[in-house]
């Protein structure tokens, strides 16, 4: 039987609910799951964005922020993940302006001047209902009301559903548990797009609490018996473990050859497609 893990992320629930196999080939096996492109971006904006929110209130520039960006794309255009890109120089370019559009992104939402910041990339490590819950939270601000959790996102925005804030709901059950002092308000900033936000209360911590936990559990009884189901979902295109999961890889051919399989899906080329 494997070991459980020390901590357990939303990220990794998120896994683990969506494909237990998938969970276990990235946790448990530890096979190699290179970050995309978007990601690649997202990672880009996100240090941007944490080293501008660390400056004086009155120097969160954009002037200041393509500075920082400028300093720190050596680091990224060296970073592995980047490099098996293989991006050429246009692409490259193109990388740039994405990651760009990002980070400037955030005037359209706030003037960050004007933010009081109590934290950036705060890691926080703490005990929910039992469970050993780990997150690092790209913002913590402080208004009028309280602290507010907020966390940057360069993805799409989202189409329906209340399980958007479950990240920032946990972030904010996580402050409450170190400090005592239950934040006012979670907040999402789709940047360039929109913001969305929730109050934090109870009701909504308790679900999302009990939903970590009931993935805990679930997660405990998989390590017990050793058996990780695969689920197949639209997913399995963008997975990583693809070429190793029979499950996965009968779906996607039957996704690809009924034309539902969209052509930028990263199992095309795993799987030869
Ligand atoms: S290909 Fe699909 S079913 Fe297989 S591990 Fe990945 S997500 Fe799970």
């Amino acid at each position: 039987m494997s070991e459980l893990p020390r901590s357990f992320s939303h990220s990794s629930a998120s896994t683990f609910k969506q494909c237990p196999r998938r969970w276990k080939h990235k946790y448990i096996d530890k096979l190699p799951d290179p970050t995309g492109e978007a990601a690649l971006v997202g990672q880009f904006a996100h240090d941007v964005l944490e080293q501008l929110c660390k400056e004086e209130p009155a120097l969160r520039t954009e002037t200041k922020a393509k500075e920082i960006a400028g300093s720190i794309w050596p680091k990224v255009a060296e970073r592995k993940d980047f490099k098996n890109l293989k991006l050429n120089s246009n692409e490259q370019r193109e990388f740039r302006w994405k990651s760009w559009n990002a980070i400037k992104g955030l005037w359209d939402l706030e003037d960050p001047s004007m933010i009081s910041v109590e934290a950036t990339e705060q890691r926080v490590s703490t005990s929910l209902s039992g469970v050993p819950f780990f997150g690092i939270i790209d913002r913590l601000d402080r208004d009028e009301d309280g602290l507010v959790v907020v966390d940057y996102k360069t993805g799409k925005l989202p189409r329906y559903g209340d399980d958007n804030f479950n990240q920032v709901l946990l972030y904010a059950a996580a402050v409450a548990s170190k400090t005592g002092e239950q934040p006012a308000r979670a907040r999402l900033l789709y940047l360039g797009k929109k913001t969305m936000e929730t109050e934090v209360s109870a009701d909504l911590v308790g679900k999302v609490v009990k939903d970590l936990s009931d993935a805990w559990s679930k997660l405990k009884s998989n390590l017990n018996n050793d058996e990780f189901e695969p689920i197949t979902t639209p997913l399995c295109g963008w997975c990583s473990f693809i070429a190793k999961c029979p499950a996965g890889t009968e779906f996607i051919k039957k996704r690809a050859s009924s034309g539902k399989l969209r052509s930028d899906a990263p199992a095309r080329s795993a799987l030869g497609l």
